[in-house]
């Protein structure tokens, strides 16, 4: 190698350097601009940390990089183990005067963001509340319904994309049984004072088929029958539950990505809403 060269590659590594150098202190961003409420940043801070990657998945309705994973091996039956298929999980048939066998997830969840796919059994059996009966059961305790809701006549607050016993949802975006539906719901456990007094309810947002059918909505308090709703203080993180009320409904591709306290909205600064 020649001397010139040599320089050469010096040169061009000095200038890779001093790229690299400004690159770092040019980020993008300002230093001038005025103070955001709350006190930590200002209008496009250079300084804010960038949100962390969650690689999303290819297909539509995929997990992202972040998510956990509920396949079947994720869950325990209470008794009767669930059929499963292919990745798919149905509630098995009632042996006469058996209990329910509800699913439970292995691990515990608190505020989280949810996806799965249901599919009501086709042919439809049974009327109202005994055809397609499920749900989705957030800490064993808050019940988004799952039900046939596709000409099934049933009260409001039952239907499919209901807060079971308080909300109907906001429409009713049911399919046809036999075609597997999709469930979006974002989660808010209630927190509880330290006394067991409720200091925030849970919140509920949901998505049937890409429909909104419920839009942050707060929770009578734990799921009953014909009775109305209150909460029991609990902890901060408890098994997800799907439902097992004799009818032989379909799961598939349950991700939960567990929520970070930053993803729990706040008021503005000074309570303004
Ligand atoms: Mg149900």
């Amino acid at each position: 190698m020649t001397r010139m060269r040599m320089a050469g590659y010096a040169a061009a590594g000095l200038i890779a350097i001093t790229g690299a150098l400004a690159f770092a202190q040019e980020k993008p961003g300002f230093k001038d601009t005025p103070q955001l409420p709350g006190g930590n940043w200002l209008v496009h801070d250079a300084d804010r940390p960038a949100p962390t990657v969650s690689t999303p998945a290819t297909a539509p309705g995929g997990a992202p990089s972040d998510a956990v994973v509920l396949a079947p091996d994720a869950w325990q039956a209470e008794t009767a183990p669930w059929q499963v298929a292919g990745g798919v999980m149905t509630v098995p048939a009632r042996a006469q005067g058996a209990r329910e066998s509800n699913l439970v997830s292995k691990q515990s969840f608190g505020d989280v963001q949810l996806h799965l796919e249901f599919r009501s059994p086709n042919p439809p059996k049974g009327n109202s509340q005994d055809r397609g009966n499920s749900g989705v059961w957030f800490m064993q305790r808050y019940e988004v319904q799952v039900l046939d809701g596709y000409q099934n006549p049933t009260y409001a607050d039952g239907t499919v994309g209901a807060v079971y016993g308080w909300k109907p949802p906001l429409v009713n975006a049911a399919r046809k049984p036999g075609e597997w539906q999709s469930y979006d719901i974002i989660f808010e456990r209630p927190r509880f004072a330290a006394d067991g007094r409720l200091v925030r309810p849970a919140y509920v947002t949901a998505f049937l088929n890409g429909v909104l059918v419920q839009n942050h909505q707060a929770l009578l308090g734990t799921t009953i029958y014909r009775k109305v709703a209150s909460y029991q203080a609990h902890g901060d993180a408890a098994p997800l539950q799907l439902q097992d009320h004799g009818s032989p409904v379909s799961f598939r591709n349950i991700w939960v990505r567990p929520l970070p306290e930053a993803a729990i909205a706040q008021d503005l600064p000074g309570g303004a809403k």
